[in-house]
Order: structure tokens, then C-alpha cells, then sequence
């Protein structure tokens, strides 16, 4: 079987190179047309010996992600793909524009085996991990297709990067390369339900990047309830890698708590969230939960959610809300990829 020769980074390039006897700046120029220019094709690497080109295609393949639905909200130009990849898997992006530049939020797994109850991503489950490749090739299909330069990714979009671990370093390994897009790693958030063993591992590779936590409750008894992977590794034990996290790597932990009306939204789960997050260099996200038709989560109103930004803020925790971006296109991710897929069956 042929493997996708955009999922390897510089250092492998320059690896098959010597293996083929070919020089070294050879890895530096393909490398360029994969991951620069985003060429499709063997025959656009134009400075290539069509020989090389030739040997290349018999054993590899370039990534595809190509659109198949489009959708542009009205109220914030917020705007949502669904992608095709080459086995007919689709996954889904979104693009949002913020005053600093696009940021565009990747989908790193077709589908998802964690299982939190309030999510449409993990309804069927995982199909596949996402290789490095198709993980940037969302990115190079927005920013063509938008014709605007893409400077803030966020691991958001469907799956659990952790859970994909090798892959999603190869990505930001990859993206982070000035011969590639030469995007800041400063600019790059991991979003996690929480797999503390691979936080850990995170930690270890000193990245600069953002490491944000869906954490969604403060006691172990919610968020059981929630999220299946709390049973596995539970909050205290999820916090403790936090505060390593953000005392190793001096970077600020962001924490995700999307709130559901009358499960984790009380005066008391503000209270308990506070004396978890207590002495921590962090940030809490406050988000209303978006509907998702198979599951039956009600939004908290707007003052049950400003009461309990305001309770976080009173005791010394740094909370936001966030804004709700594309709402008229069902920008939260794993919907659309839902739907696509029910057709198909
Ligand atoms: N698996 C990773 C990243 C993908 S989910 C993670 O769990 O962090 C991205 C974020 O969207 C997570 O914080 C997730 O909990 C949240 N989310 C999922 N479904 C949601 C919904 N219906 N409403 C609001 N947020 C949701």
C-alpha cells in the first residue's frame, strides 16, 4: 500500500533522500512543494528530476482534503467545511476572524472514542486516526479556497488529539517548520478531554504551545456523569498534571467549561471550580452548550452563565465567556460529519 509522503516531516524527508541516494536539499525542496505550496501532485514539484518524481509515486501518495460542503455564516463570516478525504472519511474545520488574524479549528481523528455525553463527535465513535498530512491539509485547503493567510490553529474540531498522539507532534512539527507554513507554535492550542498520561508526555516535549483542558465539571461525581474518560484518570488527578504542566512549561493552562443547564452550572460547582483552580496559572472559557439533536442538553440562561463567571472572577480566577461564533451554520463541530455519514450508511 502506498503511504502519504506529506505526513513526513523534514527529518524523514532528508532520511528517504540518503536512501535513495538523492542529495539532501532534495528532502528541503520536497518538503517545500508539500507543505508550502500544498501541490496535489508529483508533477507540480517542478524542480524535481522527473526520474525522482517517478520513483516517489510508486510508493507514495500526497494527502487530499477536499471540500465538499461549504457554509458561510451570515452574522460573523464564521465559516465551516466539511472535507473529503481519500478513503471517502469526511471530517470538518472552521474558520473564524478575529481581530489578530484567522484562526482555523482542525478536526484530528474521523470521529471519536471518548464518549462525553454532550458531544456530537463521538456518537459512532472512531473511525480513524487523522495523519499528520490530512490534519495540515485542512488548513491549506481553507487558505487557498479563502485566499487569506492562516495564522492560529486551534486542535478543537472532531477527535481527541491525545488519542492520536504521534500524529498531531508530526502536525505541529510540520506546520511550526519555517520551510513549511512557518506558523508560531505560540499560535497552536491542544485541546484534550483530559488523557493525563499523555499530558504528561506533552509536558516533556517543551512545546510553546497551548495546552487547553475540557474539564466541564469540578468534582469527579459530574463529571463521571459527562465524561466517560473521568473514570480513568479523575479531576484531582487530571489537576495535579495541570499545575506540572503550567509550572514546567511556564505556559498558562486554558480550561473549558461548557455549561448545561442544571448539571454543571450552580453557585456551588462555581464555588468548588475556584478551590480547584486555586494559586493556578490558568484560565477558565466559560461556554453555553450547543445543541446537538441526539443529545439532550439545555443551555444555561445568560444570567445563570454571567453569575458564574462572576463567582469565578471574585475568587481570583481568571474566567471569560466566550462568544458564540457561527451559530447560524452549526459551526460546533461532528455535526455535519454526522449527518454526511448517515446518508451514507
Ligand atoms: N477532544 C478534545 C477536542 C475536541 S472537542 C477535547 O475534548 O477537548 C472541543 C471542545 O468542544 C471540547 O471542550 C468539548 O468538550 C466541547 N464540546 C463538545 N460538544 C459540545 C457541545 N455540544 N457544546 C459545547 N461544547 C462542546
Amino acid at each position: 500500500m502506498k503511504k502519504d509522503i506529506s505526513a513526513l516531516t523534514l527529518a524523514e524527508l532528508t532520511d528517504l533522500a540518503a536512501s535513495l541516494n538523492e542529495p539532501a536539499f532534495r528532502a528541503g525542496q520536497i518538503f517545500g512543494w508539500l507543505h508550502d505550496r500544498a501541490v496535489s501532485s508529483f508533477d507540480e514539484m517542478t524542480n524535481i528530476p522527473s526520474s525522482l518524481r517517478g520513483r516517489l509515486e510508486e510508493e507514495y501518495y500526497i494527502a487530499s482534503c477536499d471540500i465538499e460542503e461549504k457554509y458561510v455564516s451570515k452574522a460573523d463570516g464564521t465559516v465551516k467545511y466539511l472535507f473529503r478525504l481519500f478513503d471517502g472519511e469526511y471530517i470538518e474545520s472552521v474558520v473564524m476572524k478575529y481581530k489578530y488574524g484567522s484562526t482555523i479549528c482542525v478536526s484530528s481523528q474521523a470521529g471519536c472514542r471518548m464518549g462525553c455525553r454532550f458531544c456530537a463527535s463521538t456518537i459512532a465513535g472512531l473511525k480513524r486516526n487523522l495523519t499528520a498530512a490530512e490534519i495540515e491539509r485542512q488548513l491549506h485547503s481553507a487558505q487557498k479556497d479563502l485566499g487569506v493567510r492562516i495564522s492560529h490553529i486551534v486542535l478543537m474540531g472532531i477527535g481527541e488529539p491525545l488519542d492520536n498522539f504521534d500524529n498531531v507532534m508530526d502536525f505541529i512539527k510540520n506546520v511550526t517548520d519555517p520551510k513549511g507554513l512557518n506558523i508560531s507554535a505560540r499560535n497552536i492550542t491542544l485541546s484534550t478531554c483530559g488523557i493525563v498520561p499523555r499530558i504528561y508526555e506533552l509536558m516533556e516535549k517543551r512545546l510553546q504551545i497551548t495546552l487547553t483542558v475540557s474539564l466541564h465539571a469540578p468534582n469527579d461525581g459530574i463529571r463521571n456523569s459527562i465524561m466517560p474518560v473521568n473514570s480513568k484518570w479523575g479531576v484531582s488527578e487530571l489537576i495535579a498534571a495541570c499545575r506540572e504542566y503550567a509550572n514546567t512549561t511556564s505556559r498558562r493552562v486554558s480550561f473549558e467549561y461548557t455549561l448545561i443547564s442544571g448539571v454543571n452550572d450552580s453557585d456551588e460547582c462555581a464555588l468548588e471550580l475556584a478551590e480547584l483552580l486555586k494559586g493556578m496559572l490558568c484560565h477558565v472559557n466559560l461556554i453555553p452548550v450547543n445543541d446537538v439533536t441526539e443529545r439532550k442538553n439545555t443551555r444555561s440562561s445568560a444570567p445563570r452563565i454571567n453569575k458564574f463567571a462572576h463567582i469565578l472572577q471574585k475568587s481570583g480566577i481568571n474566567a471569560t465567556i466566550r462568544r458564540t461564533l457561527g451559530s447560524d451554520i452549526n459551526a460546533s463541530c461532528g455535526q455535519l460529519r454526522r449527518k454526511r455519514s448517515e446518508v451514507a450508511q
